[in-house]
């Protein structure tokens, strides 16, 4: 089904990193964690086109549908460049939603293991889970290239809030080690990967390596962003929030 969107506000997130948020004509039934297709017509578009696939950053129960992305300065799109200059009042088409990777079983223990931007469906996770007010057990492996992470005050509030949820920082690459160490203190989580699709890639293969299951894996490619996790990586464990 397509739905028009009105811009309501632009927030910054991180450097290069905005959420727009949008109040739908209609109303959008979706679960966390799933995706719309975003249609934004513009003169001269390249070759990658008018639409994109954005994960819904929001949770079912907030006012607005919001979309957080990345803007590559000086290198973006012709799509992103459109999407910088749109205002408040603003209208975009969507289609959709669609995705699975959804969490559905709260009795089921998981770590969730995001790479820069693919931090937007663990976003609309954990405040769907804060405003039903349930508890599971959930470990947030979040990576950046620097220490400059979106939504860092939000997750130090919930993790203040939520005893069973903990929130670990990574600046640079998520090591086959940093994944064993988190492997042997969750055998039984369900892993849920989500980022630029080499690094999701390349993790599902060390989480195999290290004789995860295929059914304790779950993922979730953000395809556009080759180069995010490839350059200066600094295998450090720089800051824990809780
Ligand atoms: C299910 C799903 C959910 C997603 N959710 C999100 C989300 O929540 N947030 C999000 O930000 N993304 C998300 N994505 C990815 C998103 O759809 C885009 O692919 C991504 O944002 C890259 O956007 P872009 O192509 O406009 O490139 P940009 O962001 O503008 O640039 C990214 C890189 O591609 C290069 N590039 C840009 N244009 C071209 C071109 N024409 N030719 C060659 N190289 C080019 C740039 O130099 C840069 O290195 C999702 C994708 C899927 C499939």
């Amino acid at each position: 089904m397509r739905h028009s969107l009105t811009l309501e506000k632009i927030v910054a997130e991180a450097s290069n990193v905005k959420s727009y948020h949008f109040l739908p004509n209609t109303v959008i039934e979706f679960k966390a964690g799933q995706f719309l297709k975003y249609f934004l017509s513009h003169p001269e578009s390249d070759q990658r086109g008018v639409s994109r696939y954005f994960t819904i950053s929001s949770a079912p129960q907030e006012k607005t549908i919001m979309m957080t992305t990345k803007f590559v300065p000086g290198d973006g799109s012709s799509f992103k460049q459109a999407l910088l200059k749109l205002a408040p009042g603003d209208h975009i088409e969507a289609e959709g939603p669609s995705g699975s990777f959804t969490y559905q079983d709260h009795l089921q223990e998981v770590v969730f293991v995001a790479g820069g931007i693919g931090i937007t469906p663990f976003r609309a996770i954990l405040m769907d889970l804060d405003q039903q007010n349930i508890n599971p057990p959930i470990t947030l492996l979040y990576a950046n290239r620097t220490s400059d992470a979106s939504f860092k005050n939000l997750f130090a509030g919930l993790t203040k809030k939520h005893d069973r949820l903990k929130v670990d920082y990574v600046t640079g690459l998520i090591t086959e080690d940093i994944l064993k160490s988190y492997l042997i203190n969750h055998p039984s989580a369900v892993f849920y990967l989500s980022g630029p699709e080499p690094m999701v890639e390349s993790l599902k293969k060390s989480l195999e390596n290290l004789g995860l299951p295929a059914n304790q894996i779950k993922t979730d490619y953000f395809p556009g962003y080759e180069d995010e996790f490839t350059i200066s990586p600094q295998l450090e464990k720089d800051e824990v929030a809780k």
